[in-house]
C-alpha cells in the first residue's frame, strides 16, 4: 500500500487505524500454493487467532482457505463467516470435554491434544474420527513464548507416549483421521520443520485410516528490512518430495494441510498513529504517540520489531526516536530507531501489524479499539468501527448507591 492510500485512510477514518492489504494477503496464499503445488491434495487452513475480523474470514475463505480455530468463539465466526464445517479444524487446549463435544456437533473436524481427552471423547463417541495433535519435541520458534513443541510444552501428546494413544485407539475403537503438529512460530530453518515431518510421519503409519497430515505452522516472517524469513520454496521441494514418498509407502494420496496465521497477514497490515508530541529528555527523543501496548502488545510481550515509518515525512533528515505510547505504564514499542524527522500531527506507520495485533488489543485505560480498514480494488473500506463511550459500558451493570 502506497503512503498516499494510507494518508487518505487515516483522513477518513482517523488514528489508530490498522488497515491490511487484500493482494498481499493473496500473494503470500497463492505463494505457498505455488510452493506445494506437486502435493495433489493440498488445503491451506488460516488460523483465525492471527487476525479474526469477519471480512478478512471471508476473504480468506473466498480465495479456497480453510479454517484453524483454537477456541469455540472461533468456531462460530467462521461459520458465520461461510466456511464449511468440513473445512474447519479445531486445535483446542486446556478446553473442557463439554466444549469439544459441542464443535464435534457442529460437524467441525476435531484434534485432540491429551491421552485423558481422547480416551473420554473416544468412550462417548466412538464413530466420530479425530486427529491427534502429537508433540515431536523439538525446540523451535522464534522465542520461548511461542515455542510450543518441546518437551516442557503443555501442547500436544508426546510422541513417547505412542503406545498409550494406540491403547485407547483400541480400547474405544475411536477411529484416527488425521495426525498434527504444531511447534511454534518463526520458525527460520527449513531442517527443522523437514525433522518433525519424520518424526510425524513415523507416527502417522501406525493409523490405517488416515486422510490428512497436518504440519501446522510457524512460517517466519520478515520484520524489517534486511530481517530473515522462512524459505518457502525450499520447503515446498523438499517436503512435497517426502510427503509424495510417504503417500506411496502409506498407500493412500492423503491430504497435506499447513495452518498459517502469520504468513498469510503479518505482512498485509499497517498500524497508523499520530503523534502526539515529541519530548526531549536528557538522553532520549521520545516520540509520544496516540496508542499504547493496548493496541500492540507485541513490542512489549514478545519484543517485536515492528519497523516504523513517518509516513508523513518520509524523505527528511533521520534521527533517533523511542516510539512510547500513552498509556500510563512503561509502553516503548521501539528504543532508538531512525526515523525521518518527526513533528507533533505525523502519521507513523508500524509494519507486519496483520498478525497478532488487533487480535490482541484491549482496552486498557478506558481507551477506544482502534478501526479496522481493508484495502481491495483499490478501495480502502471500513471492517470495523472505532469504539464509542458506549461500547465501553455495554456490559457494565451500574448499581446505585
Ligand atoms: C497459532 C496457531 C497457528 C498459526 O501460527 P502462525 O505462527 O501464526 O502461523 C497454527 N496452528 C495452531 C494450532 C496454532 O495454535
Amino acid at each position: 500500500m502506497k503512503n498516499k492510500v494510507l494518508l487518505e485512510a487515516v483522513d477518513k477514518f482517523g488514528t489508530p487505524l490498522y488497515i491490511y492489504d487484500s493482494n498481499m494477503i493473496k500473494s503470500q496464499y497463492n505463494r505457498l500454493k505455488q510452493s506445494f503445488k506437486d502435493v495433489k491434495n493440498l488445503q491451506i487452513n488460516y488460523a483465525v487467532k492471527a487476525l479474526s475480523n469477519i471480512s478478512i474470514l471471508k476473504y480468506m475463505i473466498n480465495m479456497g482457505s480453510g479454517i484453524d480455530a483454537v477456541s469455540i468463539q472461533e468456531v462460530i465466526l467462521a461459520l458465520k463467516a461461510g466456511v464449511n464445517p468440513k473445512k474447519i479444524l479445531y486445535t483446542p487446549n486446556g478446553v473442557s470435554i463439554e466444549e469439544i463435544k459441542e464443535v464435534s456437533e457442529l460437524g467441525v473436524s476435531i484434534n485432540i491434544d491429551n491421552l485423558e481427552v481422547l480416551e473420554q471423547f473416544g468412550n462417548l463417541n466412538p464413530d466420530i474420527p479425530v486427529c491427534i495433535r502429537i508433540n515431536p519435541h523439538i525446540m523451535a520458534g522464534g522465542n520461548s513464548k511461542i515455542s510450543v513443541g518441546h518437551i516442557d510444552s503443555k501442547f500436544g501428546i508426546s510422541i513417547h507416549q505412542t503406545p498409550h494413544i494406540l491403547r485407547i485407539v483400541e480400547n474405544t475403537k475411536i477411529n484416527i483421521n488425521g495426525v498434527h503438529m504444531h511447534t511454534g512460530s518463526d520458525i527460520l530453518d527449513v531442517e527443522v520443520f523437514l525433522n518433525a515431518a519424520e518424526i510425524l510421519f513415523k507416527i502417522a503409519k501406525k493409523f490405517k485410516n488416515l486422510e490428512f497430515i497436518d504440519f501446522g505452522s510457524g512460517f517466519k516472517v520478515p520484520y524489517y528490512p534486511g530481517d530473515s524469513e522462512t524459505n518457502i520454496d525450499e520447503l515446498g521441494v523438499k517436503l512435497t518430495e517426502r510427503f509424495n514418498l510417504f503417500c506411496d509407502e502409506y498407500g493412500k494420496e492423503l491430504k497435506l494441510i499447513f495452518e498459517p496465521g502469520k504468513f498469510l497477514v503479518s505482512q498485509a497490515g499497517k498500524f497508523l498513529c499520530r503523534v502526539n508530541s515529541i519530548k526531549q529528555t536528557t538522553s532520549t527523543v521520545f516520540a509520544q504517540v496516540d496508542t499504547g501496548f493496548n493496541h500492540l502488545i507485541r513490542p512489549m510481550m514478545y519484543g517485536s520489531n515492528h519497523h516504523i515509518e513517518n509516513i508523513s515525512n518520509p524523505d527528511d533528515m533521520e534521527r533517533y526516536y523511542s516510539v512510547v505510547g500513552y498509556i500510563c505504564e512503561t509502553d516503548t514499542f521501539a528504543t532508538n530507531k531512525k526515523i525521518s524527522s518527526i513533528s507533533p500531527g505525523d502519521i507513523l506507520s508500524f509494519s507486519n501489524a496483520g498478525a497478532y495485533c488487533f487480535s490482541m488489543s484491549s482496552n486498557y485505560n478506558s481507551r477506544f479499539k482502534p478501526a479496522e480498514a481493508f484495502y481491495i480494488d483499490d478501495k480502502v473500506l471500513l471492517i470495523r468501527e472505532r469504539e464509542k463511550i458506549e461500547d465501553l459500558l455495554i456490559n457494565q451493570i451500574e448499581l446505585s448507591f
